[in-house]
């Protein structure tokens, strides 16, 4: 097995990082148990913003960023793991603070690693990725509060991107009835494909709300947005409901008052899947495995090649990507 590899290198510069494809070896890899042979990475919006040097997430250079990937252990001296498993890695803080699966080969700990699930090709699991596993865990902690079809609409926000994508798929598969919000008109008939039942204009909860309380709508929330969308939403929720926040692609922000919580008991749960426990992230990818259908995950995915991440960094910060990007190594 040759020991060189194709990687996708950031050097320092002065204002984004310089971003080349370039040929390392093994001993170039940082320390860690396994070895893994990376066959598919996922693009995240995190992804686009360590590619573009955002938000100071990558504090030394060179790195190898790509913040999730699948692939086959190649070889490892940790006793859970053994040449030819299959395994997929998402989180912790690998592709910021370690470096990532943008590279044919990458070293990492073992307590990082799951194991694919049986039922699951390691092209799907990127087509899941870092953003579908996000959804996962989201829906698990509207149902652990009592979320359940009979309840009502659950609305799922930057419903197009990957999170967005596959929470509406994951919810249409468990039945519930769910309005997607998005930005991009052109992409109803595919949203509808995936399970949504009601597409809502993003213009219709732009803005912070005029009122703190306005009619309630929403039996429970996937939101990938956060600010200003976030405290629209908070004010339409039911009485008791919950929204399970994942994201900011609209901004951190939150400006709102505490009238949902107090007088309709919404509660807002945050979902962070970066350092969440193994076991939570075994029975996830489980149940992902389970419940994702392959045709609408094969709907959600664009296949790409590492040379094509700078133009598609650009895409993911813009929102212009659809579903999810899987970057396929050669
Ligand atoms: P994507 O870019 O794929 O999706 C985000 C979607 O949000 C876009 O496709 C767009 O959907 C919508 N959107 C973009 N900009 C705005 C805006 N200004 N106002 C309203 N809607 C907007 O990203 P991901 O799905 O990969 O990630 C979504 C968010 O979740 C990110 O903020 C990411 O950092 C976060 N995240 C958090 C994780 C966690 O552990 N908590 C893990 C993974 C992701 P449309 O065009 O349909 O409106």
């Amino acid at each position: 097995m040759s020991d060189t590899f194709k990687a996708l290198v950031l050097e320092a510069a002065d204002k984004a990082p310089s971003i080349q494809i370039k040929e390392l070896n093994t001993t170039d890899l940082p320390e860690g148990e396994v070895l893994v042979r990376v066959s598919h990475s996922g693009l995240n919006y995190k992804d686009g913003m360590v590619l573009k040097g955002l938000g100071r997430l990558v504090r030394h250079y060179p790195h190898v960023p790509g913040i999730d990937f699948a692939g086959t252990v190649e070889a490892s001296s940790d006793p859970r793991y053994k040449p030819g498993d299959a395994v997929v890695l998402t989180g912790w803080r690998v592709g910021e603070a370690h470096w990532g699966g943008y590279a044919q080969k990458a070293r990492v700990k073992a307590d990082w690693l799951v194991p694919l699930p049986e039922g699951l090709t390691a092209r799907q699991a990127m087509a899941v990725g870092t953003a579908g596993f996000t959804a996962m865990l989201a829906v698990q902690a509207l149902e652990d509060h009592r979320l359940s079809p009979e309840d009502g609409e659950v609305l799922v926000t930057g419903a197009s991107g990957g999170v967005g994508s596959v929470a509406v798929s994951l919810l249409g598969r468990l039945g519930y009835s769910v309005a997607a919000v998005t930005g991009r008109p052109d992409n109803a008939d595919y949203l509808k494909s995936l399970g949504a039942t009601t597409i809502v204009p993003r213009e219709a909860l732009a803005g912070a709300p005029d009122k703190p309380l306005l009619s309630e709508r929403w039996a429970g929330c996937v939101d990938a947005v956060g600010g200003d969308m976030l405290a629209h939403v908070l004010a339409e929720m039911r009485y008791g409901s919950s929204v399970a926040a994942c994201g900011l692609a609209g901004g951190p922000g939150l400006n709102t008052t505490v009238l949902p919580f107090l007088l309709r008991g919404v509660k807002l749960l945050g979902i962070d899947s970066v350092m969440c426990d193994h076991d939570t992230r075994v029975l996830a990818w489980e149940r992902l495995t389970g419940l994702l259908d392959a045709s609408r995950l094969d709907a959600m995915t664009t296949e790409i090649r590492l040379e094509d991440l700078p133009d598609y960094a650009d895409r993911i910060l813009m929102g212009q990507v659809r579903g999810r990007a899987v970057v396929v190594m050669d």
